[in-house]
């Protein structure tokens, strides 16, 4: 008689992709596929994919000798896991949105339902770069910034509020930013915000990779919107430092991908900052874009044990 392998479904809603993996309790991942989130539609047509996708992924699952005790569902934005609900995704355009009831009532599997950073820091607070650390941080530097923050190996979530480190202000003259204040962290260092502010100075076009990559060369534009945007890092991490006492404070997000171009440089803002406080290790993030995932996996593993 052979023992069923257990498994479960996680599913990481992105603005464009949705990521899906059947993980196992060891955090292997015997299946992982991605589709498009559909652009556009109401919530309902959200739901409909998701539903859809866990339910190919449990069906797969079984296929293969396994069985489905559980499913981790994530999505972006402000999410309160406690009453799972979605109070607002600006980029999915969700607001006060019972996401968790409306996929359970369609779904026979138990299900957790999170945040995507969150889910991310997990993953890498566990079995990524931040492993091993008591009280950590995992900032995402894309479009936006956010942050999942673990203090004393317990995550911190303020009923779905906390870890909005892109909404610091670091120049309150700065450009406006969409929620509502100026010169927020996002508007100076996300992806976005170095894509904007290098084609305002050189009327050109260039990916958050190559302004790195240029800024490493000595082109002076890219020279100062990267320092700009390191200064501007540098700032928020070392009030974090200050207040939390982060062993390590783990970078992803596209931004991170330059590596040391980002990192070297941030790592001697951040030096340079701090007194007292113990220097955070900093490390790029070791996961990528499937952190979400796998952290959906480890809510759901969570939940049945
Ligand atoms: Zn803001």
């Amino acid at each position: 008689m052979t023992i069923p392998h257990e498994l479960v479904v996680a599913i990481d809603v992105g603005g464009t992709r949705l990521k899906g993996a059947l993980v196992d309790a060891a955090a292997h991942r015997s299946h992982e596929e991605n589709r498009p989130t559909p652009r556009g539609k109401s919530p309902d047509a959200v739901v409909d994919a998701i539903v859809a996708f866990a339910t190919e992924l449990t069906e797969r699952g079984s296929r293969a000798g396994g069985t489905v005790a559980a499913a981790g569902v994530v999505v972006p934005g402000l999410i309160d896991e406690s009453k799972g609900v979605a109070l607002l995704s600006a980029n999915l355009g969700w607001r006060d949105l019972p996401l968790r009831s409306m996929i359970e009532s369609r779904l026979p599997l138990p299900l957790v339902f999170g945040q995507d950073i969150r889910a991310g820091g997990l993953a890498e607070f566990r079995l990524g770069a931040a492993r091993g650390a008591g009280t950590a941080l995992f900032v995402p530097v894309g479009t936006g910034i956010g942050a999942a923050m673990f203090v004393e190996g317990r995550p911190m979530s303020g009923g779905g509020l906390a870890g909005e480190i892109g909404h610091v202000a670091v120049d309150p003259a700065g450009a406006p930013c969409g929620c509502g204040r100026r010169g927020c962290l996002e508007t100076v260092a996300s992806a976005a915000a170095v894509m904007r502010r290098y084609t305002e100075r050189t009327g050109r076009a260039a990916s958050g990779g190559e302004i790195a990559r240029l800024a490493g060369s000595g082109d002076p534009d890219a020279r100062t919107v990267w320092d700009e945007a390191v200064d501007a890092l540098a700032a928020v991490l070392a009030t974090c430092t200050t207040l939390l006492a982060p062993e390590v404070i783990v970078l992803g997000g596209g931004l991170a991908e330059s590596g040391g171009l980002l990192l070297d440089p941030l790592r001697g803002a951040l030096d340079a900052r701090l007194t007292f406080e113990r220097r955070p290790r900093l490390a790029r993030a070791e996961l990528g874009d499937r952190a979400g995932a796998l952290g959906a996996a480890l809510l759901a593993w969570e939940r049945l044990r």
